[in-house]
This record gives structure tokens, sequence and C-alpha cells, in this order.
């Protein structure tokens, strides 16, 4: 069989970004598969929720915002500490960076192997990869719950921490008065779910249980489609919860038995590729997502550090 190109490496076609008003003010970008980002209109400033991979990236998605607003950044809020979600914060000169607290002690511990791996994973995410100046720092952190007064009649922006999940400092960004609910990466519509850092049994039980209680009429998932309805938005995050509970199942069976990780990967592919196999970065993810979650039932509390020189012993171990 023909080696499959690491992670992303070969994925180097450009992808449509598509600028969606979701309400008055509130808008979306998705790109078919890449990482989603947003924006909130306060009455005289802007939030933006993410900040894509580069400074480069993230001008052209400010330029497309500007065509609807020229409000000057007040809060970029980063919903965790992936470098392909933060490194390109500096183009916003938002006044203040927001993050979960366990975001910001996560940047410190491990956000430089982050930005070399994620890097090398995704090279078609890190356009003009040397306008990153540094690591991304939130001046602004929290433990539960931040709220954001919009102003005029616009409402409030609920920043919230809903447990442990693909990280440990999730953060989703609510609009009560829309019931429009941007959940990072801890919802996926349509698109594999990477879990190399999470902690997969609280993710697909209480974490996700209390995205749900929102009860949002839409939601802008991490990757995919915006989700428009109470059906679809139900139904995008039952379709993360699958994922995650078939990969415990089937992890779980090979842990248990004694099995090794390498047989675990094949029995878990198998398992999922039926129904998610053709969705955007599943063969780049998977072996990761595996490692990640061989660990976690090995009693390994926190995700091991992923370095570029770690990514490729596993894909080679598990992809070849
Ligand atoms: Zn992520």
């Amino acid at each position: 069989m023909a080696r499959r190109a690491f992670a992303s490496s070969a994925d180097l076609d450009e992808k449509e970004q598509k600028l969606e008003v979701l309400a008055d003010g509130v808008y979306a970008l998705t790109a078919d598969g890449d990482p989603n980002v947003g924006a909130v209109e306060g009455e005289d400033f802007l939030v933006c929720f993410e900040a894509m991979a580069t400074p480069v990236a993230a001008r052209d998605w400010l330029a497309m915002l500007q065509e609807h607003t020229d409000k000057p950044v007040r809060y970029l809020v980063l919903s965790h500490y992936h470098a392909v979600r933060v490194l390109g914060a500096s183009a916003f000169d938002a006044e203040v960076i927001v993050a979960h607290e366990n975001t910001r002690a996560l940047v410190a511990e491990r956000g430089r192997e982050d930005w070399e791996s994620e890097f090398a994973r995704m090279p078609r995410l890190a356009k003009a990869a040397d306008s990153v100046p540094g690591l991304t720092w939130p001046a602004v952190t929290f433990s539960d719950r931040l709220t954001i007064d919009l102003g005029g009649d616009r409402g409030d922006l609920v920043l919230q921490y809903c447990g442990r999940g693909h990280t440990e400092g999730d953060v989703v960004a609510w609009l009560p008065k829309h019931r429009i609910l941007f959940a990072g990466d801890l919802v996926e519509a349509e698109a594999a779910l990477y879990t190399g850092d999470a902690y997969h049994r609280e993710w697909a039980s209480t974490t996700l249980d209390r995205v749900k209680e929102f009860g949002a009429e839409a939601l802008v998932g991490g990757r995919g489609a915006v989700s428009r309805g109470r059906e679809a938005v139900d139904a995008a995050i039952e379709q993360t919860r699958d994922f995650l509970r078939v990969m415990i199942r089937e992890v779980g069976a090979v842990h248990d038995a004694g099995g090794t990780l390498k047989e675990a990967f094949e029995r878990t592919h198998a398992a999922l590729n039926p129904r998610y196999g053709r969705w955007p970065i599943f063969e780049h993810c998977l072996p990761f997502d595996v490692s990640r979650l061989w660990d976690e039932l090995s009693g390994i509390e926190r995700p091991v550090i992923w370095t570029a020189e770690r990514d490729r012993e596993i894909w080679d171990l598990l992809q070849d």
C-alpha cells in the first residue's frame, strides 16, 4: 500500500470561505471543513471569536468583516489554545484577549511545541507562517463564566466553560438574545474530531450535556457548516458524542483485552470509517486521537505534549 502523506501535509487546495450573517451583527466564517471563526458586534466595538493560524490568514477574514462593520476589536476570545486557532491574534489589534485560565496555562506549558506540531500537520493553514510574532497570551482569563455587555439593546455575550473536552480549557460563546452558540472544537458539524489533547469520557458525557442545555437555535462548530434550527444543532452535538463513544468503545475493548495500540487504531478506524471516513481531517486525526485515548484509558490523566517528532512516530506506527 502506498504511504499515506503525513497528517494534512498533502491537503493543499484552498478552501472556499463563506461569511454568513446569522443575525444583526452576528457573523460566522466557515470554510468547507477548515477551522471556523466568528464575530459579534457590540454597540461601538467588536468581539471576535478565534484568531486563525497566522496574522496573514486573519487579515483576509478581517477584510471580509470590514465590508459589514468598521468597529474596532475590543475583545478577541480564544476558545482554546491550539495554534491554528490563536496564532493570528496580532492582526486583530484587540484591546483584550480573553480565554479560560487553563488555556493560558496550556500556552505556557506547551504552546511552543503545539505551534511546531500543528504547523507541520496543517501547512496550508499556516499561511505566511513567519508572520506569527510569537505565542498568543490571553490578558484576561476566567474559570467558569464571563459576561460581556454588548451595549444598547444588543444583550450579552456569555463565555462559558462546560468542563474538559477537546482540551482542558475550551469555552463556548453564547448569545442568549439570538440563541446562537459558538462552540469551538467541542462540536464539529460533519467534520472529524481531533481528540489528541482531549478528555474523551468527560467530553462525551457532562461537557456535551452542558453544551446541549443551551438549547441553541444556531450553532457554529469548530469546523463544518453552521447548524441551523434545534434539530440540526442537536444532530451536530450528537454526532460529536457518537464519534467519541465509538472511539471509547472500540479502543476500550482492545485495551481491556490486553491488545496493542495498533490493534486499537485498526479496530476504531474500521468502526468509524463507514459513517465518518469521508469527513474532513478523518485520516489526519485518527492516529493522534486513538493514541491519546489509549493513554487516557491507561490512567495518564493529562495529554502528553505533542511535538513534531512525536507526531511522526505515532503516524509511522499507525498510518503506515
Ligand atoms: Zn482544537
